[in-house]
């Protein structure tokens, strides 16, 4: 389990954090822990999801177990900064639909002293890199892969299987239209 580490010398010290995997891995799970954690330490926080996401209400990220916590919808990366008053901790559930600028913006803000979570998908449905995940999770200082269940064979998942033919990368609110798939169950179905 990620566990903070707090440099003690007093100094704002910012650093990037990011939670990749695939559908029903836990990501989001994974990012709002982090954040309650936060808040029971009292910081400001601030969460960011991207304006295409309708899956649930409004300003909310939910976790698909049903845990929520309050967010703002972004249509791009920049206009982050139409809303940070110099919060020490940003994160932003999400973060493979976000336009490449997300890279310069996570980053400036690290280098401002903000302690950035990111959560995201890591592959699409292709099994392809998503959007900005790989430039991202090169940027990080800490990365954490999570795995969901393979639906065929019960060993860990990496991949985002959809059942539906559709060649769109952005599908969504559809739960149902994906399953969690390990390698040799994922390759079997696509060949
Ligand atoms: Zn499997």
């Amino acid at each position: 389990m990620f566990l903070e580490q707090f440099p003690q010398d007093g100094k704002p010290h910012g650093w990037i954090e990011v939670i990749c995997g695939s559908m029903f891995s836990g990501k989001t799970e994974e990012l709002i822990r982090r954040l309650r954690r936060a808040e029971f330490a009292n910081q400001k926080l601030l969460l960011f999801k991207p304006k295409l996401d309708n899956r649930y209400a409004e300003e909310q990220v939910m976790s698909h177990n049903g845990s929520s916590f309050e967010a703002i919808q972004l249509e791009k990366a920049t206009d982050l900064y139409d809303h940070w008053k110099k919060e020490r901790l940003v994160a932003i559930d999400e973060v493979q639909f976000f336009d490449p600028e997300i890279v310069r913006v996570t980053s400036d803000l690290a280098n401002r002293g903000v302690r950035v979570i990111c959560a995201g998908l890591d592959m699409d449905f292709k099994g392809v890199p998503f959007g900005p995940m790989p430039l991202l999770l090169s940027c990080a200082e800490y990365v954490t892969k999570v795995h969901a269940i393979c639906m065929s064979c019960g060993i860990p998942a990496q991949f985002s299987h959809r059942k539906k033919k559709d060649d769109n990368q952005v599908m969504l609110g559809a739960k149902d239209e994906y399953e969690p798939l390990c390698r040799a169950c994922y390759n079997k179905i696509q060949h």
